[in-house]
């Protein structure tokens, strides 16, 4: 059984710890590798062998940061259809989907090439008599990035690029459930010229993470996941004196007006609803129908999601794959009974869906609840599968009030003809990424991206200027440079003069 190991110094390590996990093929059901759980002394021995490297690649010119990120760049796009097979192996997402994940991460590695620009400081002269001022941005040291099973590439290339773009050295985190991918970004990224030590990887569980957040040489930590551990991430790193950006998890809701195209609306839930199989932050759980929308579009969609084609996602025409793991796939079948004891109308149940060809994968049908309310569990939770509710509601007021009063504020989605309706729900909404006519408002990459409420803990967004700023200091230098006055010391506050 293959075993997929950390990597640290620009090659493989197998760690000290005997811990190991399994990662499954979604498809099929079996543990198809093991990886390797790094223990506290495994992390500590990645992050000091990154706080080595960073001294010099702080010190590496721009032009030789950014040659780095060019060629790694060149290699994501050689590698593409390697990375997306991986993905699909251990995530089971199908390969279109997981293609796009890839080419959504190089896009900020493709933001991340313009450093130069990015990380420019101001410079001012004569602020006082001979003196002048100027203003740079610099490292922070090591940070860690701890990421989310569900993009297992882009999540990651939303943190590495820019973290080592701004000159620090990084270790890296990623999921147990497909820890794959991580090492061919660490591999390319090697290839592409990357000094050893600069990024690490440690695979591992909460282990490594609490390692992480508690080791002194740790300065930042940048973390994906759900909001629990994005709550206790924030805190924890918090308390040990860390910069630190934890996002956590959403329920996205997708706001359908009676003036809406209802053919395009039901379209884009459906695939805003059920791509990934739903595990996606940015993923629609929740339809509020604005009425007299109400039985078309769950006419709509239900048809629409009666047909998506489930399956292997490595097969050519499969439209959704499995969900990651048993369990989570247990847990999200588990609120299809529970949605409708609560009292909810289960109008498609996707439990039971016979694929032929692997009957032992983690697969559940795309499902569809009519009728839902705030007070039930399957409006309340982030399922993250493909459990899609509708709410009905009288007005645009009453359907604002239901998102606003919702704690996540990661996505929101309005459909609309009506440019004023648009305007007014745009400055209203208490979201932090707003789709008009839009189902999946993912920013692109010079753009922050980052939900408000309980789906981020602290105050700078991913990606675009957000993530320079996040990676790097300020740092202002007054200087007077020409022949001073001798023998007249100044006992004054120094002002403007
Ligand atoms: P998760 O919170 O279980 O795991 C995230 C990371 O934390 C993993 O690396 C994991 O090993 C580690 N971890 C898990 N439990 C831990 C614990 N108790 N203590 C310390 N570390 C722990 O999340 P997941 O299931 O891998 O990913 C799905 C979640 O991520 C969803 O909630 C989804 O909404 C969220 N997500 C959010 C965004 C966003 O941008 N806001 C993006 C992607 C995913």
């Amino acid at each position: 059984m293959p075993v997929i190991a950390h990597w640290v110094d620009g090659k493989p390590w197998q760690g000290r710890g005997a811990r190991q996990g399994p990662v499954y093929d979604p498809a099929t059901g079996r543990v198809a590798s093991q990886v390797a759980l790094a223990s506290a002394e495994d992390v500590d021995f990645a992050v000091r062998s990154a706080r080595a490297a960073f001294g010099g690649w702080r010190s590496a010119s721009l032009p030789s940061r950014t040659r780095v990120l060019f060629g790694f760049r060149e290699l994501l796009e050689k590698h593409r259809e390697e990375l997306a097979l991986q993905i699909t192996r251990e995530h089971g997402k199908v390969l279109a989907d997981a293609r796009g994940e890839v080419a959504r991460g190089q896009e900020v590695v493709e933001f991340a090439c313009g450093i130069p620009q990015l990380q420019k400081g101001s410079r001012s002269e004569s602020v006082s008599e001979r003196v002048d001022v100027h203003s740079l941005r610099q490292p922070l040291g090591v940070v860690a990035a701890i990421t989310p099973f569900n993009f297992p590439a882009m999540v990651p290339l939303w943190m590495v690029p820019l973290a080592v773009a701004c000159g620090n050295a990084c270790v890296l985190k990623p999921s147990e459930r497909d820890p794959g991918a991580s090492l061919l970004l660490a591999r390319l990224l090697a290839q592409a010229g990357l000094p050893e030590g600069v990024l690490n990887v440690v695979q591992g569980d909460r282990e490594a993470v609490d390692a992480l957040l508690a080791h002194p040489e740790i300065d930042a930590v940048s973390f994906v996941g759900s909001t629990p551990v994005a709550r206790h991430v924030y805190a924890t790193a918090a308390a040990n004196g860390k910069r630190v950006q934890a996002l956590g998890g959403a329920k996205n809701h997708m706001v359908v007006l009676p003036d809406a195209d209802l053919e395009a609306a039901a379209d884009a839930a459906v695939g805003a609803a059920y791509g990934s199989a739903g595990e996606r932050c940015m993923a629609i759980s929740v339809v509020v129908a604005v009425e007299p929308t109400g039985d078309e579009l769950v006419a709509r969609i239900a048809a629409r999601a009666r047909a998506l084609r489930v399956g292997d996602g490595a097969l050519p025409g499969i439209e959704m794959g499995p969900l990651v793991t048993r369990e989570h796939r247990d847990r999200v079948a588990g609120y299809l009974a529970r949605g409708v004891a609560e009292g909810a109308e289960l109008v498609v149940d996707g439990r039971g869906l016979p694929i032929d060809a692997c009957p032992d994968g983690f697969f559940l049908g795309p499902s569809l609840f009519d009728r839902a309310l705030p007070s039930m569990a399957i409006y309340r939770d982030e399922i993250f599968g493909p459990v899609l509710c509708v709410a009905r509601c009288a007005s645009q007021d009453e359907a604002l009030a239901l998102v606003n009063a919702n704690p996540h504020g990661n996505g929101v989605a309005l459909f609309t003809r009506d440019g004023a309706a648009a305007r007014r729900f745009e400055r209203e909404v208490l979201v932090g990424m707003v789709g008009i006519n839009v189902a999946i408002p993912v920013p692109v990459a010079y753009y922050p991206f980052g939900g408000w409420g309980d789906s981020l803990f602290g105050d700078t967004h991913l990606v675009g200027p957000d993530a320079v700023h996040f990676y790097t200091r300020g740092k202002v230098v007054t200087s007077r440079w020409s022949e001073p006055r001798r023998g007249s010391p100044d006992l004054g506050f120094p002002g403007a003069g």
